[in-house]
């Protein structure tokens, strides 16, 4: 596979004096797999450059992929300015992963809208196709793609992309779900699980496009922005036994010099943990290619297609603050949710039984049953249904012991107090689309 960068930068394009050298487009990457299908990760503002060298090539294949982690505003701001979207004849394929009940469609329309563009998603010539994603598997000519959720304040996919035995993933606009720094050593493996999965998606791979927006100094100002300190991306990448790590979605306050700076202290940090690992910036224009190790062909698998969507969902949020209950049930409502609430464990363990919610958010200190209580009861019901429920914990300790507790009781995943609404609906949303794809048979 060959990769190319045409937007390196995160949240907001940024030319000038201080980005000449790693660029000021943002995200946006060319991939080519072993038999030359054409995919595009992401969509902002790089995609005009990578738009103008297809449509001048006349070598380009005229049909493309088109992979979006999501519609934040710096990985869709491309769309209408993509020139190959605005010719008649060619095809394009265009996923990004889908809410409940929200169509990727209808979230790119938005942007084109009369009020803030002159042309309508329906004008485009080219004949497009919209793929919701979830997670899951699918393939596009001899590429092998998986999809993973993200931790970002927006439903996020991530891409691993596998063609002729090389393994590229791109992970971007992600943060660890272990917030604390103080909650893991240097070089300590992830302890939360959902940080393990991560590390799982990343593994051997040739090549990770991660998030690394800031440094493990600013991250303690930044956390739940959805972004990555870049020293914690090295270990993961090392834990991951990958070959390369591109450093990307720089910060748009990264001037050159500090990024060759934040470069040669992960290069420092790999060596110090004995890792072969090849660190280096994203930098737009610059091409990597990767050796196929094989001749895999995978079958010609379809796509997933759009998710199906049935009434509203119950979710029961369990706390003994009644400014949490409302926060959350205001929040969730807002997003189509039936929302049934309880302010303490026994209730909590009593509605959780009538109701059989889709998902519970629970406070971790509760009168009556402390949420481990209560989830040790819910593993233990005869009803499948409640016994399986994903099941959040609600806490403000993010020690190391704390969350090896919860999760040997049957904890899903935490909720780190205090919590931002756009994250708490991003995250609801990945729980409960996983658990659907648990539900039903895979593509
Ligand atoms: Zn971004
Ligand atoms: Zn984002």
């Amino acid at each position: 596979m060959n990769v190319r960068f045409w937007g390196t930068r995160g949240s907001l394009a940024k030319p000038g004096p201080t980005t000449l050298r790693y660029g000021g487009n943002t995200p946006c990457v060319e991939v080519r797999g072993a038999d030359g299908t054409l995919i595009v990760l992401d969509c902002g503002t790089g995609a005009h450059g990578l738009g103008q060298f297809l449509i001048s090539s006349a070598t380009s294949p005229r049909n493309g992929h088109l992979m979006i982690t999501h519609t934040h505003w710096d990985h869709i701001q491309g769309v209408p300015f993509f020139a190959p979207l605005f010719v008649a004849g060619n095809t394009w394929d265009i996923y990004a992963p889908s809410a409940l009940g929200q169509e990727l469609e209808r979230t790119l329309a938005g942007q084109m809208e009369y009020e803030y563009f002159p042309v309508t998603l329906a004008q485009l010539a080219a004949t497009t196709r919209y793929h919701d994603l979830r997670e899951g598997r699918f393939a596009v000519g001899a590429v092998r793609v998986i999809t993973q959720y993200l931790n970002h304040p927006a439903l996020a996919l991530g891409y691993r992309l596998e063609s002729g035995g090389a393994v590229i993933v791109y992970a971007t606009d992600h943060e660890p779900h272990a917030p604390n720094p103080a909650a893991r050593r240097d070089g300590e493996p992830p302890m939360h699980s959902e940080d393990r999965r991560h590390v799982e998606f990343l593994s051997g791979a040739d090549l990770i496009i991660h998030d690394a927006q800031y440094t493990l100094e600013e991250y303690p100002q930044k956390t739940g922005w959805g972004h990555s300190p870049a020293e914690w991306v090295v270990d993961y990448a090392v834990a991951a036994r990958a070959r390369r790590l591109a450093l990307f979605h720089h910060d748009p306050l990264r001037s050159d010099d500090a990024l060759d700076r934040l470069v040669e202290r992960c290069r420092e940090r790999s060596r110090a943990a004995g890792s072969q690992l090849q660190i280096f910036a994203a930098t737009e224009g610059e091409e990597v290619c990767l050796l196929e190790r094989d001749a895999d062909r995978p079958g010609a698998e379809k796509p997933p297609g759009r998710a199906v969507t049935t009434g509203p969902l119950t979710i029961l949020v369990a706390d003994d603050e009644p400014a949490i209950v409302q926060v959350l049930a205001a929040t969730l409502q807002r997003d189509g949710f039936r929302v049934v609430t309880a302010n303490d464990g026994t209730t909590a363990l009593d509605r959780a039984r009538s109701e059989r919610p889709a998902l519970i958010l629970l406070d971790w200190h509760m009168p009556g049953a402390n949420g481990i209580e209560v989830t040790q009861a819910l593993r233990r019901d005869s009803d499948p249904v409640v016994r399986d429920v994903p099941v959040v914990l609600i806490t403000a300790e993010t020690g190391a012991e704390h969350t090896a507790a919860g999760f040997r009781a049957g904890v899903t995943d935490y909720l780190t107090k205090p919590f931002r609404p756009a994250h708490v609906r991003a995250r609801v949303q990945a729980w409960l689309q996983r658990r659907r794809n648990e539900a039903s048979p895979r593509p």
